[in-house]
């Protein structure tokens, strides 16, 4: 019986759960770790700190997916790992030895060390902060019907990437719930994202992030593009434009500043020197192992998987750790039964890439295609639906209702 012990419980990580008890079952003993009995949708963080979907909708235990026969899950906070020794180390519990391991252990918010990003604004790297900014924004509302004061109902998102474009379009949509709270109009609810760039969203095509920043903006959101965020203070935020003898400086204050400037991998991957990261991504073998530790595999968005053709790192999303988890698990279930790897490399083919601004607007690519508006959209959930399948089975999708978003 051979020992699997798969750290994180996120997409990549629950994958080779849920493939590897189908093809190897009998033949292997699987431990899962995560600090929460919970897996969430990292898809869809944004909605919950919008408040246009509630945590219960993007979430549900670990124990739904786990076979108790095959997987122990121990919930539990990972301090580290040796891959010499084969151990990994808990905070709260015995060391784990194994066979072969899983490294699979997620993102944090990424301050990029600018100063007071940390202690002043509101990451959304995970469910409890994505609640937490739901819950500070209806506080601010309550504060507004004290003071009056219009920075109480200005939210600020700082920076412009996937995710801080997807998380403003869902604001637009929670306006009318924090403007019912604060007693106001919902048009007195102020928007405003601030970015460095002045390309966005340069995954696509210049046509259509153009028309994304059109829809954006059409929903009253104010852009403030070329604008480098160099600190933050309580309910205030600094940047600087243009360069040179031409740079100027700008600020903006709000009692909303959500941190959205981008992410990196676990703290726990970065320590580790023997995976050589860089912010928190170590770059695998074609197999998806640790270089010179092949019963190490490291995936998902600790994992920085380079093209066939060079360059960048593909950007790590969902569907890529999806991808990875199931790769891992049949390469998992050949060794564990044929004593030997695939002899075939991790391939990754995009099903696509679609932004959403709201439950009903979206753009994106597929399959070499662009697509807009409702399509789109509807585009979207069909990866978001394949996602909640892929990892859980149908049992997920209709149990989290996603299907209800269809109309
Ligand atoms: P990102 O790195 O893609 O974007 C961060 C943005 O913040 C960039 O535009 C950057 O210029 C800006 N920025 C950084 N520092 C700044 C500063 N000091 N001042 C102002 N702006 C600053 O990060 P993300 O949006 O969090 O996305 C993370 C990953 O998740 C990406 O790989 C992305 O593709 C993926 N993602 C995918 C989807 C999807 O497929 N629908 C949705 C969300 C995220």
């Amino acid at each position: 019986m051979k020992k699997v012990v798969v750290l994180g419980a996120g997409y990549a990580g629950l994958k080779v759960v849920h493939e590897l008890q189908k093809r190897a079952n009998g033949q292997v003993e699987i431990t899962l770790v995560d600090k929460n009995n919970y897996h969430y949708e990292a898809t869809a963080l944004h909605e919950v700190a919008a408040g246009t979907l509630p945590p219960s909708k993007i979430s549900y235990p670990v124990a739904d997916i786990i076979k108790p026969a095959v997987t122990t899950f121990i919930q539990d906070e990972v301090t580290g790992f040796d891959l010499d020794d084969k151990t990994v180390s808990l905070k709260n519990h015995d060391a784990l030895s194994y066979d072969y391991l899983v490294i699979a252990l997620g993102f944090v918010s990424e301050t990029f060390g600018v100063e007071g990003a940390e202690e002043y604004a509101l990451p959304m790297a995970n469910l409890e902060q994505a609640e937490a900014i739901h819950t500070h924004i209806l506080k601010m509302m309550d504060e507004y019907k004290k003071t009056q004061d219009p920075d109480y109902l200005k939210l600020i998102v700082c920076g412009a990437g996937f995710t801080g474009i997807e998380l403003a379009g869902v604001l637009a949509d929670g306006r009318k719930e924090y403007a019912d709270r604060a007693g106001v109009n919902p048009s007195q609810i102020k928007i405003e994202v601030v970015e460095a760039s002045t390309r966005l969203l340069p995954m696509f095509s210049e046509k259509l992030a153009n028309y994304g920043v059109n829809v954006v903006k059409g929903l009253g959101v104010e852009l403030v593009t070329g604008a480098r965020i160099q600190k933050v203070e309580p309910d205030k935020i600094t940047y600087t434009m243009g360069k040179d003898e031409e740079e100027t400086t700008g600020t903006t204050t709000g009692k909303t500043i959500i941190w959205t400037t981008g992410v990196s991998g676990s703290p726990i991957v970065q320590a580790d020197e023997a995976l050589k990261a860089r912010r928190g991504r170590s770059i695998p073998t074609d197999h998806l192992t640790v270089e010179g530790h092949d019963d190490a595999y490291i995936i998902g968005d600790v994992a920085a998987v380079m093209p066939p053709e060079g360059g960048r790192p593909y950007p790590t999303t969902a569907q890529i750790a999806l991808g990875m988890g199931k790769y891992v698990a049949e390469d998992l279930a050949n060794r564990i039964k044929n004593g030997s790897q695939l002899a075939k490399p991790f391939v990754y083919k995009s099903l696509g890439t679609v932004a959403s601004v709201g439950n009903t607007r979206a753009f994106g690519e597929a399959m070499g295609h662009e697509y807009r508006g409702y399509v789109a959209s509807a585009l979207k959930k069909m990866i978001a639906n394949e996602s909640l399948y892929r990892v859980g089975g149908a049992g997920q999708v209709l149990r989290n209702g996603r299907f209800d978003l269809y109309h």
